[in-house]
């Protein structure tokens, strides 16, 4: 069976009772793929509220330090849900970015994931375990802990999908799925049952915030369908992003090196 990987924002995981209801839903999708790693982002604005205390301290921080503050958002996602997860009697296991092997860039702030090398995450997988990666987070070749910039969870999920050689990738979103515009500003926006990987550039780039356009550069490059749901009614078909017929494998590529 193939291996899937979830997304879960930061709107999913707004508050503590939301962990049990994904908890839930992780063990739906786990009867249907054998190999489920889990991807989170921080708790609703928490990432922010942390970027803020920093600013209290120091009016312009030290990026390596505003990093390691700053990751410390998706610890807590990723600790509680496997928490949420064992209370339910599955077996998962939390790993921040590096542990997950997730290998970027040293630019702290705006790192550029240049490879991954999933160990931790194949052995979870293999033990049985739900893997749960915190969002957004990496490691430079120094060993420097670096985050790649906002909304980056979203790359990191794609990037680990494609080092798995994961089926999908599905983002869990507090929207049905991509519309031509923000459908909370705009009711009748125009929804998007499929979109390629062009348009789907083309319609984050212009600032729709439903997906980093990074992950979509990423997931084109190593041709890996991305599938967007609404959080509350997972059974939805959302917006599914990808190429009509899948090229044949190929190594993978990351965003920089
Ligand atoms: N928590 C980070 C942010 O708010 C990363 C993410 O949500 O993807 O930007
Ligand atoms: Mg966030």
């Amino acid at each position: 069976m193939k291996t899937l990987v979830l997304k879960f924002g930061g709107a999913s995981v707004a508050k503590p009772e939301r962990f049990s209801q994904i908890a839930d839903l992780i063990l739906e999708r786990s009867h249907h793929y054998k190999k489920v790693v889990v991807v989170v982002s921080a708790m609703g604005n928490m990432t922010d509220e942390l970027l803020t205390l920093a600013r209290e301290v120091h009016p312009s921080p030290p990026k390596r330090e505003q990093d390691m503050l700053v990751s410390v958002g998706e610890r807590i996602s990723m600790s509680l849900l496997a928490m949420a997860l064992d209370l339910k009697g599955k077996v998962a296991v939390s790993l921040t970015g590096s542990q997950a092997g997730i290998i970027t860039t040293s630019n702290h702030a705006e790192a550029k994931i240049i490879d991954v090398r999933p160990h931790r995450v194949l052995k979870a997988l293999e033990e049985g375990k739900i893997a749960i990666v915190a969002g957004f987070q990496g490691v430079s070749r120094e060993g420097e802990v670096t985050t790649l910039g906002r909304g980056g969870s979203d790359t990191t999920a794609v990037a680990l999908a494609v080092a798995l050689g994961a089926e999908k990738v599905e983002f869990y979103k507090d929207v049905p799925g991509i519309f031509a515009e923000d459908p909370k500003k705009n009711p009748a926006a125009e929804f998007y049952s499929t979109l390629d990987y062009t348009r789907a550039l083309e319609i984050t780039q212009k600032g729709a915030k439903v997906l980093q356009s990074r992950c979509i550069d990423l997931a084109a490059k190593n041709n890996l369908p991305l599938h967007v749901l609404p959080f509350s009614r997972p059974k939805e078909s959302g917006t599914w992003i990808g190429r009509l017929c899948r090229a044949s494998a190929q190594s993978p590529v990351y965003e920089e090196g």
